[in-house]
C-alpha cells in the first residue's frame, strides 16, 4: 500500500476562501476582523510564524497589527499591552506568540486575554468549554487536524483514534475533539508503555511528540490515517536516507545543501506510507491549517463579539 496524500494545504486553501467570504460579508456591515500579534524577543521561528499570520491576515482581507517586543519585556509590561488591546474594539484576535522569554510568567499572560479574543484557544474559559462540548474558540492546529479529516470524509465516528503526546496546545485539545465526534480515543505519552502496540490499533494516528520520525512503519496499522503534527529540523545529512523515500530524496538533498536543514515530521514517511491509507506531508500537511484555522477564529471572534456568530 501507499498511502494517499492527506493535503493540508489543499484544505487550507479552500477554509481560506471561506474565510476571505465571510470578510467581504462583514465588510458589507461596516466591520473588519482585527487580529493583534504579539512577539517577544528574537526568537527565529518566532518570527516567521508571525509574519507569515500578519501576511495572510493582509491577503484575506483583515485588519492587523505587529507587535514586536524586546528580550528583556516585563510580566507587568506584557499584561498592559494585552490589557490594552482587551479593550479595543477593532481588536478581536489576541495572539502573543510562544514561547516567551523565561522571565515572563506566560501562565498570567493567557489568562489575561479577553476569552472573546483568544483566537488561540489556550485561555482556560476556552478549554473549559471545549471539554463541555461547548461553542468555543478551540486552539488552531487540533482544530485544524479535524477539517482535514472532514475533507477526506475519513470516518471519525466509531474509530479508534490514539493520539501520541498529551500537550495543552495540540494533544489534549484534539483528543477531546476527536472524543466529541465519537472517536475511541487513547492518549499516548513519554511514559506509556509498549507504544506501538497500542498505536498500531488506531484507525487514526496522530503524532504530536515533537520527535524526528520517531512513528515508523512498525507503529502502524494497515489502512490507519496518520496526521503528522510534527515540526522538526533534520540537520544531519546522513538522516535523510532514513526517513524519506528515494522519490523524495533529491528535493530534500538540494533544500538541505540551501538552507542546511530540511523539516520532517515525528512520522517516519518512508515506512509508514507503505503502511497507512493516509498520511499528512510534512511540510504541507498540518502546518499550513495553523495559520488558516487562526484567520478562521478571529471572523469568528469578530463576528461573535457583535452577536452575528
Ligand atoms: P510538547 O509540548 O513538547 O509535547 C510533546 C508530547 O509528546 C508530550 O506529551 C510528551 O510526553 C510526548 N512525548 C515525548 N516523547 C515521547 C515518546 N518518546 N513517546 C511518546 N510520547 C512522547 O510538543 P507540542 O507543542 O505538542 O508539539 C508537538 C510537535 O508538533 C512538535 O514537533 C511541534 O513543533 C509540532 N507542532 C506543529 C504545529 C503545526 O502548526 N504544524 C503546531 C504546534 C506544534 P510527556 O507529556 O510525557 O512529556
Amino acid at each position: 500500500m501507499t498511502a494517499q496524500k492527506l493535503d493540508g494545504a489543499a484544505v487550507a486553501q479552500q477554509i481560506k476562501q471561506g474565510v476571505a467570504a465571510r470578510v467581504n460579508e462583514l465588510a458589507a456591515q461596516g466591520i473588519r476582523p482585527g487580529l493583534a500579534a504579539v512577539i517577544v524577543g528574537e526568537n527565529p521561528a518566532s518570527k516567521i510564524y508571525v509574519g507569515s499570520k500578519v501576511r495572510t491576515c493582509e491577503a484575506l482581507g483583515l485588519y492587523s497589527e505587529k507587535y514586536e517586543l524586546p528580550e528583556e519585556t516585563t510580566t507587568e509590561q506584557l499584561l498592559a499591552l494585552v490589557e490594552t488591546l482587551n479593550r479595543r474594539d477593532e481588536i478581536d484576535g489576541i495572539l502573543v506568540q510562544s514561547p516567551l522569554p523565561a522571565q515572563i510568567e506566560t501562565r498570567r499572560i493567557l489568562e489575561a486575554v479577553d476569552p472573546a479574543k483568544d483566537v488561540d484557544g489556550f485561555h482556560p474559559i476556552n478549554v473549559g468549554r471545549l471539554v463541555q462540548g461547548q461553542a468555543s474558540l478551540v486552539a488552531c492546529t487540533p482544530a485544524g487536524v479535524i477539517e482535514l479529516l472532514d475533507y477526506y470524509q475519513i470516518p471519525i465516528a466509531g474509530a479508534n483514534a490514539v493520539v501520541v503526546g498529551r500537550s495543552d496546545i495540540v494533544g489534549k485539545p484534539l483528543a477531546l475533539l476527536l472524543l466529541h465526534r465519537h472517536a475511541t480515543v487513547t492518549v499516548c505519552h513519554s511514559r506509556t508503555r509498549d507504544l506501538p502496540e497500542i498505536t498500531r490499533r488506531a484507525d487514526i494516528l496522530i503524532a504530536a511528540i515533537g520527535r524526528t520520525a520517531m512513528i515508523t512503519g512498525d507503529f502502524v496499522g494497515a489502512g490507519a490515517a496518520v496526521v503528522d503534527v510534527g515540526q522538526n529540523k533534520v540537520t544531519a545529512a546522513e538522516e535523510i536516507n532514513r526517513i524519506f523515500s528515494e522519490d523524495e530524496r533529491p528535493k530534500r538533498r538540494e533544500e538541505f545543501v540551501k538552507r542546511g536543514y530540511t523539516l520532517a515530521g515525528d512520522v517516519e514517511p518512508r515506512t509508514v506510507a507503505e503502511r497507512a491509507a493516509y498520511l499528512t506531508p510534512v511540510p504541507g500537511g498540518v502546518g499550513p491549517l495553523t495559520i488558516a484555522m487562526l484567520m478562521k477564529n478571529t471572523v469568528q471572534a469578530a463576528e461573535r463579539r457583535r452577536g452575528r456568530g
